[in-house]
């Protein structure tokens, strides 16, 4: 009998759902973390009492009841709703693609101009049927915004050219004939009140956490710990890139404390064009709306520009490059994966594959707690 049920790789938002269920139902689980944080990439750190997004923003939106009403049991939301803004070479415009942005684009007046105009570009272009991400873009809103607001932004985000990747990354952001600019179609959103690092924290409880703990470099000891292997890190890796790496993209953040009060009015400004070197600037204090934990107003605030590179080794994995090439090895990869789980069957054991990067999927938020779920069922948990 190993000392644990479960030894959880990644204290991340699949390991911490995972965790919390299997304490509930009595088992005894270890985490581990290569890094010193839990939290995995939503952790946010605490600076003159802003809490910063460290490996970028989090913004929790989701439609499931199921996950809201867990989520819900370990933090309170404020009322934070995401509504970045596009700078285009000065040019500001609202997201996502809405009356607002239209109105500004075209200066159309009523839904039916905007309709239209979206219609004529469509036509001009002569798609009939998307194949590709700028395909299915100008489908959507029209040659116009697909130049100024989706070309640039999405080829500096991915570094591919649009015709090369998958149309359902812009299928992520709705389009409205309304004036709403609410980013999200989501019966619920908003941010951890204290911060996600806190939430995770109440989700582990009271649960044996080991941070700096490389799994992969200690496998063979690590495993003997527990039946149960819960592994949330780079599905890839866990083989040792045999059949070659998955691509993922990173992110690098530059970071800035400004003794200013308020640096660009909003949480999110997306720069559009391709010009500019960073995707976005995130200036976390308005996550929530500039006031410290007693309501007080913040003196300071805290920006981070993005700027989106190819991963390497070494680098941390963000977005997984779901396209037709990677989705083919991903799928060799989890052919290991399952003849792994037949292999150590035999021997009592398993291991159980989750998360971003587990999965190789590009999950938000909601959709990893609601897999995780689905697993912790599955595993009668
Ligand atoms: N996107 C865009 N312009 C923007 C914002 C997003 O073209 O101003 C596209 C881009 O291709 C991006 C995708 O929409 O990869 C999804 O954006 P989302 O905000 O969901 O990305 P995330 O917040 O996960 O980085």
């Amino acid at each position: 009998m190993a000392e644990y049920d479960y030894l959880v790789v990644g204290a991340g938002l699949f390991g911490a759902v995972f965790t919390q269920k299997a304490r509930e139902a009595g088992k005894k689980v270890l985490v581990i973390d290569k890094r010193d944080t839990i939290a995995g990439n939503v952790y946010t750190e605490d600076v003159e009492g802003i809490k910063v997004h460290k490996y970028g923003a989090h913004i929790f939106h989701t439609n499931d009841t199921e996950v809201w009403n867990y989520v819900t049991r370990f933090a309170t939301f404020n009322r934070f709703t995401n509504s970045p803004v596009a700078n285009y070479k000065g040019e500001l415009y609202s997201l996502p693609f809405n009356m607002y942005t239209f109105n500004k684009m075209w200066g159309v007046i009523t839904p039916q101009e905007a309709a239209d105009k979206i219609e004529e570009q469509k036509k001009e272009a002569g798609i009939t049927e998307p194949k590709n991400l700028e395909e299915q873009a100008i489908s959507l809103v029209g040659r116009d915004i697909y130049e100024k607001l989706i070309k640039g932004y999405t080829e500096k985000q991915w570094g591919r050219p649009c015709t090369e990747l998958p149309s359902f990354i812009i299928k992520r952001l709705p389009v409205r004939l309304t004036f709403d600019n609410n980013y999200f179609n989501a019966l619920y959103q908003g941010i951890p009140v204290g911060g996600y690092t806190k939430l995770v924290e109440n989700m582990l409880g009271d649960t044996e956490v080991r941070l700096g703990v490389d799994y992969l470099e200690n496998k063979e000891e690590l495993d003997k710990l527990a039946d149960t292997v819960v592994y949330t890190g780079a599905i890839d890796a866990y083989f040792g890139y045999s059949l070659g790496n998955l691509e993922y993209r990173s992110v690098r953040f530059e970071n800035e404390l400004l003794d200013i009060p308020n640096f660009q009015g909003n949480a999110a400004v997306n720069y559009t064009d391709r010009e500019t070197l960073w995707t976005r600037i995130i200036e976390h204090k308005w996550f929530e709306f500039g006031k410290d934990e007693n309501g007080n107003d913040l003196p300071k605030t805290v920006i981070s520009r993005e700027y989106s590179s190819e991963w390497k080794p070494g680098d941390e994995p963000y977005y997984p490059v779901n396209d037709e090439k990677n989705g083919a090895l991903y799928q060799k990869y989890k052919k290991m994966a399952e003849d792994e789980q037949a292999k150590i069957s035999a021997q009592g054991r398993n291991v159980i594959f989750g998360g971003r990067l587990g999965e190789y999927k590009y999950y938000d938020m909601d959709q990893v707690i609601a897999r995780a779920l689905e697993v912790c069922k599955e595993n009668n948990l």
